[in-house]
């Protein structure tokens, strides 16, 4: 690369607002795209790697950016700077701007920092008019080849820069072509028609653009500048900033460069090409191109295009040259390019090089090719790879070709990636049944809840018409790994007749009818699409670069699981623990339901009936003792049990007794699937209500029955009522509830203990840490440890061998924050709830938000983003005072995260700013967050450098 500039040419204006590049010199290079934009980086980077590029030059973005500042108008001294530099690429070219006997004809191409497909498009062909025109045919003795170069500039020109509609031009050009007859190409053209088109064209510009077409070439070219330059405030390049989170005020270059004609005959072509097949990141080159065609005519679908392989027969000494400048452009950039060419009566050039956009699949292969190849080093690969990429791999896919063949039935948010085909089933019920018959399902619901999971845990798939992208079946969907497709808005879900129709499409589906659900787009299709599986064992690659990222990365990664099989799986990815095994899953299932709905029947009276024995009992002990009773003491010596009191007492202990044997079972299976590994297990969270019937269904069922209600039923009812709260979320749950109800907590303290020990006489390492959920004050974590230590001496006692366990909390209130210092001296451990402490600090109601007004604030830009999704700032300014002051109370404390966001990358590098030690996340997000984490490191480390 040169050091000084080639040219030495002064400037008019008080910046320097133009880069020039030829002659094998650029006076820019390819680490200024900021000024540039990535085309003139490129275009001046292969400059100066001796390729064959046509001279040129670059209007910087800060030209752009001074063009608005000053309402509109060039910047002083630019225009005369531009002029100059087009002097500058005639004295290269021998050509003249303008000149009939020689004519320079130049391209105007648009070109930000970020490639946007919102931005304009190029101009061709520009400096053309009628006595220019008669030069170049001229000179070319190609008559045709002329006037196709300037009936495509007034459609270009017209089109972008006069800003009239493009059907006007179509619609005289498919004319001419149906004259030679149907399906006829614009190479069926003759001289004359495009003769006879240039004239209709520009009666087309004087109707609608109400000016005759411009013919002189500095005006078009000053025109052309200026419509770069108002591009960038265009609506679609606003639109996709605003979606990509691209800044606005970045401004676009405009380049100006010689024209290269491929459409001079059959030694002439153009074409695109990629230096790694994108799709499966094979190293071979993999492309387009057309002979005798200029470069829109390649991705405008005019003709159909030839392989690019084909092009070593066609033009061999052209291809081997792009080949070996396809090999040297990789080198350079140490990435795969994206190039654009064009063949000039057997002479190539390149108009473009760009990073390849690529699919997951050739982003990891082509990742770990090149750490082979010696050409990047493994943090390099890893940070190569997008966390989404990762995700994609590990789920199912459709079949490309058959997806594209696919009718589309409805689009909602793609909730949870992968791909499921099923039959239509429109309950968690009829879900059940019909994979107990050996069907495949996927489960249609308006929304789902918690009573649902039975039907989306057996289900390939789940599809609702409401809720956002953390609503409940989106959430849980993503925990077992289900595809999702939610707030499907124009599905219309009708239960009673079991179908489901889409107000947009029009089509519809009933139960037992095959659909195919892509969750990583939001489509929905009629019909089995076939797929094609992705199994993490089947990728060694992936496994590659996720081994690379574990050597990097500082936080843990541990998952959210409360199944042995779940567990297992997590392990499989990489999981390095459980960071959450959520206990009333366990409660819910099968007969479990019973078993646990007899107990909180019953639960109040006799946990109220055992406090009056327990008292009676103490009374009596003391009196026997001798000792005087105290006026309390006495009138509970003096309570004798009553008959139901008693019977209470026995059926509650009994449902217990039962749950227990059954929750220790499932902790075995845990613990043995994570034996060596911590499994953090969180005692009863959610309000019993959960469990129990819904209020307004029991209403109706009693009353329906009138007379002949049971009493079982109508007991039911009473005890529905008697526990109906107004803020469920802020109620008697967590904590709470094992504090009115401390057999919740004796039974699984006891339950999780018990399994230890089993565990561990069968030769296994268990390590659990039991957590308790929802402490606001130091004084509830302090009774709760009291009930559950005293559990613990029991089981140590009975099994004659110590256990290792620890006790920590979840910190998930706002309060919890401010006191985290009180609560760590009684907690070995903290682990975020997010979920519950974005809820609480908001103030929004997640089950509510999430499907209403949260949606609109996203969209209206009052939240920069979902803060369910990712971290909200202030949640982890909360999150980071917690650890400060637990960690200067408990320098050792262990500090995880297990709300969603701990599988959110964006979360995941917050975290690790945060210096927590681990997050814990669904399974299948185990290898997104060990990648993620990975980056979340670099990250720390580029920054720590300045
Ligand atoms: P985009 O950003 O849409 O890719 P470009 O500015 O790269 O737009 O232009 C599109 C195509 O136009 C190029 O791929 C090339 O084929 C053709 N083109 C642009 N400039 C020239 C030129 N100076 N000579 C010949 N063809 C050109
Ligand atoms: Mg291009
Ligand atoms: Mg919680």
């Amino acid at each position: 690369m040169p050091d000084a500039a080639p040219t030495t040419r002064a400037h008019a204006a008080a910046k320097r607002y133009i880069y020039a590049w030829g002659d094998g010199r650029a006076e820019g290079n390819g680490s200024m795209k900021d000024l540039l934009g990535g085309k003139g980086a490129g275009l001046a980077e292969m400059t100066n790697a001796g390729l064959p590029t046509p001279p040129g030059f670059t209007i910087t973005t800060e030209a752009c950016n001074d063009y608005f500042e000053a309402g509109k108008t060039l910047p002083a001294g630019l225009w005369e700077d531009v002029l100059a530099a087009v002097e500058d690429v005639e004295k290269q070219t021998g050509k003249g701007f303008g000149d009939p006997r020689n004519p320079l004809l130049v391209s105007v191409r648009s070109g930000a920092k970020f490639s946007m497909p919102g931005m304009m498009d190029t101009v061709l062909n520009l400096g053309l008019n009628e006595e220019t025109l008669a030069g170049l045919v001229a000179l070319t003795g190609n008559e045709r080849f002329g006037w196709d170069a300037y009936r495509r500039f007034i459609q270009m020109f017209g089109r972008i820069v006069l800003g009239v509609h493009a059907e006007r031009f179509d619609e005289p050009l498919e004319a001419r072509k149906e004259a030679h007859g149907h399906g006829a190409g614009d190479t069926d053209l003759t001289v004359d028609d495009l003769k006879a088109l240039v004239a209709e064209f520009k009666a087309v510009v004087r109707e609608d653009a109400g000016r005759d077409f411009p013919t002189d070439p500095a005006e078009q070219l000053d025109l052309a500048i200026k419509a770069v330059f108002a591009s960038w405030f265009g609506k679609r390049a606003n639109d996709y900033r605003t979606s990509q989170k691209i800044a606005h005020d970045l401004g676009t270059a405009v380049n100006v460069v010689t024209m290269v004609f491929g459409n001079m005959g059959d030694d002439s072509g153009t074409g695109v090409a990629f230096t790694r097949d994108p799709n499966t990141g094979e190293s071979v080159l993999y492309g387009e191109y057309l002979v005798n065609a200029q470069g829109e005519d390649v991705v405008a679908g005019i003709r159909t295009p030839a392989q690019i392989s084909h092009l070593a027969q066609e033009m061999p000494a052209a291809y081997a040259e792009f080949q070996a400048i396809g090999r040297q452009l990789e080198r350079h950039y140490k990435d795969v390019q994206d190039l654009e060419f064009t063949i000039e009566r057997g002479k190539l050039y390149m108009l473009q090089t760009r990073s390849a956009k690529r699919t997951a699949a050739a982003a990891v292969k082509i990742a770990v090719d090149m750490v082979g190849e010696g050409l990047i080093d493994s943090r390099e690969a890893v940070a190569r790879i997008e966390p989404a990429q990762v995700d994609q791999l590990l789920r199912d896919q459709f079949d490309p070709v058959a997806r594209k063949a696919a009718i589309r039935l409805a689009r909602g948010l793609n909730a949870s990636p992968g791909a499921a085909v099923g039959r239509a089933v429109f309950s968690a019920d009829d879900a059940v049944e019909w994979v107990a018959r050996g069907e495949t399902v996927v489960l249609v619901r308006v929304e789902t809840s918690p009573d649902d999971f039975h039907g989306m845990a057996v289900a390939q798939g789940i599809l609702t018409a409401r809720g956002g992208a953390t609503s409940h079946a989106a959430v849980v969907a993503r925990q077992i790994g289900k595809p999702c497709v939610a707030g499907c808005a124009e599905l219309v879900v009708d239960y009673g007749s079991k179908s489901a129709r889409s107000t947009i499409s029009g089509s519809s589906f009933a139960e037992g009818d095959w659909i195919s659900v892509d969750g990583s787009t939001g489509d929905v299709f009629l019909d089995a699409l076939p797929t094609v599986s992705a199994r993490f064992e089947d990728q060694p690659e992936l496994q590659k670069v996720l081994a690379w990222a574990d050597e990097i990365r500082r936080l843990q990664i541990w998952t959210n699981a409360d199944k042995p099989e779940e567990a297992a799986q997590a392990r499989g990815y990489g999981a390095q623990g459980i960071g959450l095994c959520r206990t009333e899953h366990m409660f819910r299932e099968g007969e479990r339901l019973e078993i646990v709905r007899g107990a909180i029947l019953v639960a109040n009276e006799a946990t109220r009936a055992k406090l009056r024995r327990d008292n009676k009992a103490a009374a009596d002990a003391k009196a026997a003792l001798g000792v005087e009773l105290s006026a309390e003491e006495r009138t509970a010596a003096g309570v004798e049990l009553s008959d139901d009191e008693l019977a209470a007492i026995a059926t509650f202990d009994a449902a217990m007794g039962k749950l227990e044997v059954l929750q220790q079972g499932d902790f075995e299976g845990i613990l043995a699937a994570m034996s060596g590994l911590p499994v953090v297990i969180r005692l009863i969270d959610p309000p019993l209500h959960e469990f129990l019937p819904n209020l307004e269904e029991q209403l109706v069922k009693v009353t329906r029955a009138g007379d002949s209600a049971t009493d079982e039923d109508k007991e039911l009812l009473a005890t529905i009522k008697s526990m109906h709260e107004q803020n469920p979320m802020l109620g008697l749950r967590g904590c709470r509830l094992g504090l009115m109800i401390p057999d919740f907590v004796k039974i699984q303290t006891r339950a999780i203990l018990n399994a230890a020990v089993a565990v561990k006489r069968a030769g296994k390492d268990p390590r659990p840490e039991i957590m308790i959920p929802l402490v606001g004050h130091v004084n509830e974590l302090i009774a709760t440890r009291a009930l559950l230590d005293a559990e613990a001496e029991a089981v140590v006692a009975a099994a004659g061998e110590a256990i290792d366990f620890k006790f920590g909390t979840m910190i998930e209130i706002p309060r919890a924050c401010w006191v985290a210092d009180e609560i760590a001296r009684h907690a070995e451990f903290f682990s975020f709830g997010t979920n519950d402490l974005t809820q609480m600090t908001f103030g929004y109601s997640r089950d509510d938000a999430e499907g209403g007004f949260l949606l609109k604030y996203v969209e209206d830009r009052i939240l920069p983003e979902n803060p369910f999704q990712t971290l909200d700032d202030v949640i982890a300014a909360e999150m980071q005072m917690a650890v400060d002051k637990g960690r200067s109370a408990r320098p050792k404390l262990k500090v995880g995260i297990c709300g969603e966001h701990g599988g959110d990358p964006a979360s995941i590098h917050k975290c690790e700013k945060i210096g927590l030690d681990y997050v814990s996340c669904s399974p299948f997000r185990v290898p997104v967050a060990r990648l993620a984490a990975a980056q979340a490191a670099m990250a720390g480390d580029a920054f720590r450098d300045k």
